[in-house]
């Protein structure tokens, strides 16, 4: 459902009672859905809870609270609606080919940067597949700060990553950074992710939402928590519900990283939204040197997984070559993943199990 006119737009939750039947839901949803209306259920143990979202004209006419089953309605306050963890009380898992993100097992994405070339790419996917990475990432078309800088193979990387990701059964993750390259990416990519420097291009976040693909949205260095979840609500209003956020750091008056890993947002989102939550630690970082700890903090504060850059020769990388780090000292992060996991009571299995 595409929600144009702001103004009209109303979103509420009809909270059934324990005893409500399956017929008092279809009969609800179905006059709901018949009227235009978006409809999202959430299934809990003792309750289900109907998201309503559309025309506020259509919702006035429409006697919810004199419909069977039916304890009480609530209206979402919060201007992000389909984001908020009040439209939906469950957490999301999103599904990227076999990889959930978001229920109980920890997700890892990895590999390098930018794919520089076929042996590269499949070389490091390889090797992160064997530490217990899930998805594989690797840049194609890269958004640089300076225009002289290497832009990425574009839609040759694309042929290269895909081919990895076949050989080692892992989906893969790439970025996008206009409408025109989510057209070319759509049939290589099995995940888009949209990158800080986009995270308000709401012409993009509306293409990738109309795309239907799971899409890895990283926080933009200067937004705030609500400014994201707002933006993650083009997406969603497109529905594409399949969105991850990523928290990849921001800026702040400190140099001595890049940026500054706000491990806070991740407990906030977790308090706000029923999105899952990644933490990339190497943008935040900018430094091999401090990826790993950031990497446990992540986990330790609920993360849902991490999205970590691994090159076969970091010093010779041609983007990001201070932060990513090798295969061996990501394996060394995956083992600890695997112990924070425990405490955090989640799953985590290092190696290639
Ligand atoms: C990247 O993932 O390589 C990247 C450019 O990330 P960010 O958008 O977080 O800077
Ligand atoms: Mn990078």
């Amino acid at each position: 459902m595409t929600v144009n006119a702001e103004r009209q737009v109303c979103a509420l939750i009809i909270v059934m009672k324990p005893d409500s039947t399956e017929k008092n839901i279809s009969d609800i949803t179905s006059t709901l859905e018949t009227l235009g209306l978006g409809v999202h259920l959430s299934r809990g143990e003792e309750r289900t809870i109907i998201g309503v979202i559309g025309d506020k004209r259509m919702l006035d006419d429409v006697p919810l609270t004199l419909m069977g089953g039916v304890e009480k309605l609530v209206p979402i306050v919060e201007p992000y609606k389909l984001a908020s963890l009040s439209f939906q009380p469950v957490s999301s898992v999103v599904k990227v080919k076999d990889v959930l993100i978001g229920g109980p097992e920890l997700v890892m994405i990895a590999g390098p940067c930018s794919v520089e070339s076929r042996k590269q790419i499949i070389g490091v996917a390889k090797d992160v597949k064997k530490s217990g990475a899930k998805i594989l990432r690797g840049g194609t078309f890269k958004p640089r700060t300076s225009p002289y800088s290497f832009q990425g193979l574009e839609e040759e990387g694309l042929k290269y990553l895909k081919e990895a990701g076949e050989e080692t059964g892992m989906p893969v993750i790439t970025e996008v950074t206009s409408e025109h390259t989510v057209e070319i990416a759509f049939d290589y990519s099995d995940m888009f992710q949209i990158g800080a420097r986009n995270a308000q291009n709401y012409q993009l976040l509306k293409a990738v939402g109309q795309s239907q693909k799971p899409v890895l949205y990283k926080r933009g260095p200067s937004t705030t928590i609500e400014e994201w979840l707002n933006a993650a609500e083009y997406i969603m209003s497109e529905g594409n519900y399949n969105v991850v956020l990523c928290e990849r750091g921001i800026r702040t008056f400190e140099t001595s990283t890049r940026y500054t890993l706000d491990i806070s947002s991740i407990p906030v989102i977790k308090s706000k939204s029923h999105l899952p939550i990644l933490a990339d630690p190497s943008h935040a970082a900018g430094f091999s040197r401090y990826v790993h700890s950031l990497s446990n903090a992540a986990i330790a504060a609920g993360a849902d997984g991490l999205i970590i850059e691994v090159h076969p020769d970091p010093m010779h990388a041609m983007s990001d070559a201070a932060q990513q780090l090798t295969p061996s000292e990501f394996d060394l992060v995956c083992k600890d993943v695997a112990q924070i996991a425990k405490i955090v009571e989640r799953n985590f299995h290092y190696g290639n199990q």
